[in-house]
């Protein structure tokens, strides 16, 4: 099941795309366990099941489709460094510090909700406080069931489904802190969507990823060559932390990002960052001043 968080005719809405994606059938009424995506996270999380939707069938060309969690209820948990080839292209930066530990331990750290914005929304790029802005394609999976020192055994029966995210960075920012929160939650630094499609009906381990900017393919990787794969990082980033329905794991970028080059190739006003994965669809955002 995908399910989009919408607006339509002036008012925010939730509804499950049509299987030829051309159209959403909204979730009203007696359906709908509540206002938001949040809530019906919440709801299926406590055991109840997911809603049929009995409102109407609404072109997908009519509707403005938001990020499908608009507002996360805390920061973002994220992953750096978790596909080889990209630890290699940033290990004179980034990871520069990275000791032994790195190998054992994921690198984690949080993006600030507000940062989150739609799946073809503009992205600011912030130039009186940076010129280093770089993308950042990768796969987000959404909890679904809470829970604190999961098993990685038991991890993918937390997981409620999965979207796109776009770990948008100012890369001077980031270096120059010990952490990198700062320099990742610059306001429309977190591109999200195009919906949640559910873990029944999509499976996170085995995911295609593609990044284009401005149609040029920048980033291609496959899920399985995560270093710290799905179980892993439900399983560390639970340890002594209670996971909360609707918590958001982006699960970190492959090689190819703009710091990558020699010289960089940071964003510039125009440019357009599309990531697709497939079975999930795609987001485009045009980077602006
Ligand atoms: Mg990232």
């Amino acid at each position: 099941m995908k399910l989009a968080r919408f607006r339509w005719h002036g008012r925010d809405r939730i509804g499950v795309l049509t299987g030829d994606e051309a159209a959403v059938l909204e979730i009203e009424g007696a359906a709908a366990p509540g206002p938001d995506m949040l809530s019906l996270i919440q709801h299926v999380a406590e055991g109840g099941r997911l809603p049929t939707p009995e409102g109407r069938e609404i072109p997908l060309t009519e509707v403005d489709l938001q990020a499908p969690i608009v507002r996360p209820r805390r920061n973002l948990w994220c992953v750096g460094r978790n596909y080889h080839a990209h630890a290699k292209e940033l290990s004179d930066s980034v990871f520069k510090a990275s000791g032994p530990s790195a190998e054992q331990w994921p690198i984690v750290f949080t993006k600030v909700p507000e940062c989150v914005v739609g799946p073809f929304d503009d992205v600011q790029l912030a130039g009186d406080v940076t010129s280093c802005v770089d993308y950042e394609a990768e796969l987000a999976l959404i909890i679904g069931r809470g829970g604190k020192n999961i098993r990685g055994a038991d991890a993918m029966s937390h997981v409620f489904g999965y979207t796109i995210v776009n770990d948008v960075t100012a890369r001077d920012v980031q270096m120059r802190h010990q952490q990198w929160d700062m320099g990742k939650s610059f306001d429309t630094f977190c591109p999200m969507g195009p919906w949640i499609v559910t873990a029944d009906a999509f499976d996170g381990t085995q995911a295609q990823l593609r990044c284009w900017v401005n149609n040029e393919l920048r980033q291609e990787a496959h899920t399985k060559d995560l270093i710290f794969d799905v179980p892993t990082l439900i399983e560390t980033i639970s340890r002594g932390i209670t996971l909360i329905p609707g918590d958001v794991i982006a699960t970190g970028t492959p090689a190819g990002v703009g710091m990558g080059f020699a010289p960089p190739r940071y964003l510039r006003p125009g440019d357009v960052v599309r990531i697709a994965i497939e079975g999930l669809g795609e987001i485009r955002n045009r980077f602006v001043a």
